[in-house]
């Protein structure tokens, strides 16, 4: 069966964020509205992973879970902090429990920000908790939805250090040169729909068709700064890329929703 024709494929969304709680199903609908059939729900921190798996269990004909545990966590006060090994510790028995339900394992990365990691254990404290589970997802041949904030370059290097296989870069901000890195190793990048306001339209036309897939990162990302972003904007990020890459948005959609099967092959349950 050709599953690679019909519709957008969002490989990077947090639907389990709080901004949906109260109106999920609109979200959903107006998702398959804009022809969306299937969309990747990531997440974050520990408290997070039962929400994503009921969610994704609730829409299972459209939405795919990706568990792991992101640089970024907050502390009690909402604080944002570096993550350290007891997060991990947290998570890992969940990963291994679900780990044959779960398209990757996600979101994880490096966030080198100065506010997040203002000194260097924390960096290689990011270092061990993304090797963790880059060994998971080699152990269960799982693929890997990976943030990288400026640290577009450590992170790539780490990955290649840590033997990572199938592997998304999501709103990669580095240089387009570091991409090409990323390139060479058979890694994809997905385009969010900021990038109609941000720098990279450089790192667009320089990565190859057959390298990029469509994500949101909703609810952040979105065309407006500071305005809810939903999954129903991939057509914003799919008309870029094909501006940019002279391409009609139809054939943009075909190939960015065939390399996502290719990197994703778990979403063939899902378009089934
Ligand atoms: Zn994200």
């Amino acid at each position: 069966m050709d599953f690679d024709q019909e519709g957008f494929i969002d490989c990077h969304t947090h639907l389990a964020d709080s901004m949906f709680e109260h109106d999920i199903q609109n979200v959903v609908d107006n998702a398959r509205r804009s022809g969306v059939i299937a969309a990747l729900v990531c997440t974050v921190t520990p408290s997070d992973f039962p929400l994503v798996l009921r969610l994704c269990d609730q829409y299972p004909d459209i939405l795919a879970p990706c568990l792991g545990i992101h640089p970024v966590q907050k502390d009690s006060n909402g604080e944002q902090r570096c993550v350290t090994q007891s997060d991990l510790d947290e998570v890992v028995a969940e990963i291994e429990k679900y780990a044959d339900k779960i398209c990757a394992i996600g979101e994880v990365g490096l966030d080198f920000q100065p506010r997040i990691t203002p000194e260097t254990s924390l960096k290689d404290s990011q270092r061990s908790v993304l090797k963790a589970q880059v060994d998971l997802a080699n152990k269960h041949n799982l693929p890997l939805n990976v943030h990288s904030r400026s640290a577009g370059k450590p992170t790539i290097t780490a990955l290649k250090e840590f033997g990572a296989r199938n592997v998304l870069l999501h709103a990669f901000d580095g240089r387009p040169s570091t991409a090409m890195e990323g390139v060479k190793e058979g890694y994809f990048f997905s385009i969010p729909p900021s990038i109609v306001r941000s720098e990279q339209m450089k790192l667009v036309k320089q990565l190859p068709i057959e390298n990029m897939v469509l994500e949101t990162d909703c609810p952040g990302l979105g065309p407006v700064k500071g305005e809810r972003n939903e999954p129903s904007n991939i057509q914003i990020s799919c008309d870029y890329i094909a501006k940019v890459k002279n391409l009609p948005p139809q054939e943009v959609k075909k190939i960015t929703s065939r390399n996502a099967i290719s990197l994703f092959p778990r979403l063939k349950r899902i378009l089934k």
